[in-house]
């Protein structure tokens, strides 16, 4: 796929239809030479190291799939949110908020984040706040705090194009991922009823179809009705008490059993967990002996 070019600002295809390992970036190409998320197409990334057309690299959150790249840039400046700054800053906090520190598959870990990702500790020029204002030369970019996804994850507004970059609230069929120990499904939701509220004409998604023109309010609904799904299966499948593990082997959120192992039962597990502290909050859900079960509805006088 080519690229597209909104004035000044150029999309990026990622490579594999911007699915992981890839995604999608989003170039800034006026006085202050800026990327978004530069972990799309390796090729076309070290054509703008070699020529030197990166002075800042922005990060939408710390996925691996976000920063593989950044590397390629070493004398570009860093921007991230104030939140996680430490997690570029460190490796373990990186661990530590996806929740992999005391993974026993740490060697794993490791090799993926380190060999595979080039994960390298980084200390960020800005760490942003929501609402911040960066300029470029033209271009205005506006910052959005939208977590859930992970603590620290960023939408980007460019008022004066029409134009929202919204990172990974991505609108793909799979549904909203909120997998690491800092996730959380509430925000997650709240984060894409702000997004919807904010005036653009075209949206950029960090995977699959990457450009979305138009109203986007019933793919929002579409997506977001997969939490809900996810929750009515888990609550169905809690005909009787089950551990964690017994749900976690359902794999209600990736449907079927993935390889590699380490890597999807930890999203699947992730995700699970947060669905059970949710239903538990709202009272849908009771836990005893390590075994969750079902409040119904007649149960709650
Ligand atoms: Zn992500």
């Amino acid at each position: 796929m080519e690229e597209t070019r909104f004035g000044n600002l150029v999309f990026i295809p990622g490579m594999g239809c911007g699915k992981y390992p890839f995604c999608n970036s989003l170039y800034i190409d006026d006085k202050k030479k800026a990327i978004i998320d530069p972990a799309s197409d390796e090729s076309y990334l070290r054509k703008l190291a070699r020529g030197k057309k990166v002075d800042i690299i922005i990060n939408s959150h710390y996925h691996e799939d976000h920063i593989a790249f950044n590397y390629l840039f070493p004398e570009a400046e860093l921007y991230v949110h104030e939140a996680i700054g430490t997690c570029f800053k460190s490796y373990n906090s990186f661990l530590d908020y996806c929740g992999l520190l005391d993974s026993k598959y740490r060697a794993e870990w490791d090799d993926l984040f380190l060999n595979r990702f080039h994960f390298e500790e980084r200390t960020p020029s800005v760490e942003f706040g929501d609402g911040d204002l960066l300029i470029f030369g033209d271009t205005k970019l506006r910052v959005i705090h939208t977590p859930g996804h992970t603590i620290g994850h960023c939408s980007f507004h460019f008022p004066d194009q029409g134009i929202l970059f919204m990172g990974d609230l991505d609108l793909s069929r799979f549904g909203p991922w909120y997998g690491d120990r800092v996730s959380d499904i509430d925000q997650t939701i709240q984060s894409m009823r702000r997004l919807l509220e904010i005036p653009a004409d075209i949206y950029i998604t960090s995977h699959e179809t990457g450009i979305i023109r138009g109203d986007i309010t019933e793919m929002v609904e579409t997506y977001l009705n997969v939490i809900t799904q996810r929750e009515k299966k888990i609550l169905e499948f809690l005909e009787r008490p089950r551990t964690v593990h017994e749900i976690v082997e359902r794999w209600i959120i990736f449907k079927r059993e993935l390889q590699p192992r380490y890597f999807f039962e930890f999203a699947e597990r992730g995700m699970i967990i947060k669905h059970l502290e949710r239903l538990i909050r709202n009272g849908n859900i009771g836990t005893e002996e390590g075994k969750f079960y079902f409040i119904s509805s007649s149960d709650k006088t």
